[in-house]
């Protein structure tokens, strides 16, 4: 039977003891509340006989949406191995941990041209994790951002990058074959590593906006880490490139899965003197320092939006502007 798991709103729901010393806040889709069992993942009768068993639970993604209740908060929904006929062979069912006993997979539906009704479910729908992922309590949202990465990669690594023979996932859906016996390579899952960094002075922000995102909105500074490039070496990189500002003292400050499709972001803080900015005009059309108390006042105001909750840089940004807060600035917001 479908399985909609009550939501838990308030608790982070995190497997490991160790984890919450590592990360006492993990952000949105990090810290995903399942025994990940590499050691099970070659074993392929203990996997088979988890995909027989009902008590198993089954992540369906269909053409990169997650299936969620229809109700307020949304929950994620899983299925039994009994609840579905077909998914992509090519792709197969992918093992991603046991939780209180139970195995949980992610399989791909994307084959079926209507999801919903082949599964007999009517309160549920599958929608874009972005979209969504604010409503989510910490468990479901890391679940469906693990299953969804998971799928994009099988669905894009079908063929073998070295000789472009057919690839055949095993070790649970952790390693794709190349098919191929005189090459035979190993593809392993993936994620792309950005930076994303809240670059301040003494008393403002540097923020930046692109051509293309809604209007007013003004977020941190970001992008991918290049190959030979150290993740500081990145940051320097990107904001010089965006503003033309050096910055300096770049520290680490926490890490988000971030599944559109596949990329890790990279949180960091740098300081820089107070030079004047210009926008690269490709990756940024504006880009300008806020004083903290105008900050406040133009998001008050509606004059300017702010990143979502949910992601890194409006953390970045919400812990500036309470860390200046502690230091004796006025307390307004
Ligand atoms: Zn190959």
């Amino acid at each position: 039977m479908p399985h909609l798991r009550p939501a838990r709103r308030s608790k982070l729901g995190l497997h490991a003891p160790d984890e919450r010393a590592i990360v006492k806040r993990p952000n949105a889709f990090a810290a995903v509340d399942l025994d990940r069992v590499p050691g099970r993942r070659r074993d392929p009768a203990w996997i088979s006989a988890r995909l027989r068993d009902p008590g198993t639970r089954v992540v369906p993604v269909w053409r990169s949406r997650s299936l969620v209740s229809a109700g307020e908060p949304p929950v994620a929904v899983t299925l039994a191995p009994g609840d579905f006929e077909a998914y992509d062979d090519r792709i197969g069912a992918i093992l991603l941990g046991v939780r209180s006993g139970s195995a949980y997979f992610a399989i791909d539906l994307s084959a079926v041209a209507e999801p919903l009704r082949s599964l007999g479910l009517e309160d549920a729908s599958f929608v874009d994790l972005r979209s969504i992922g604010a409503l989510l309590d910490q468990a479901d949202g890391a679940l469906l951002a693990y299953a969804r990465s998971m799928v994009h990669w099988h669905r894009h690594h079908l063929h073998c990058g070295r000789c472009g023979s057919g690839t055949e996932s095993t070790e649970g859906g952790h390693v794709r074959r190349c098919q191929d016996v005189g090459c035979g390579s190993s593809h392993f899952p993936r994620t792309d590593p950005a930076v994303i960094v809240l670059v301040t002075d003494e008393r403002a922000c540097l923020l930046g906006r692109q051509a293309t995102w809604p209007p007013r909105l003004y977020s941190t500074l970001a992008g991918f880490v290049e190959p030979g490039e150290s993740l500081s070496e990145a940051v320097y990189r990107e904001v010089m490139e965006e503003t033309g500002v050096a910055v300096t003292g770049v520290r680490y400050h926490s890490s988000q899965p971030w599944p559109f499709p596949s990329s890790l972001m990279l949180g960091f803080t740098a300081t820089a003197e107070r030079a004047e900015p210009r926008a690269d005009g490709e990756e940024l059309d504006d880009v300008r320092w806020f004083d903290r108390e105008e900050l406040l006042e133009l998001h008050r105001s509606a004059a300017i939006r702010l990143p979502a909750p949910i992601s890194i840089s409006r953390r970045l940004i919400s812990e500036w502007l309470a860390g200046q807060e502690r230091a004796g600035l006025p307390d307004s917001e």
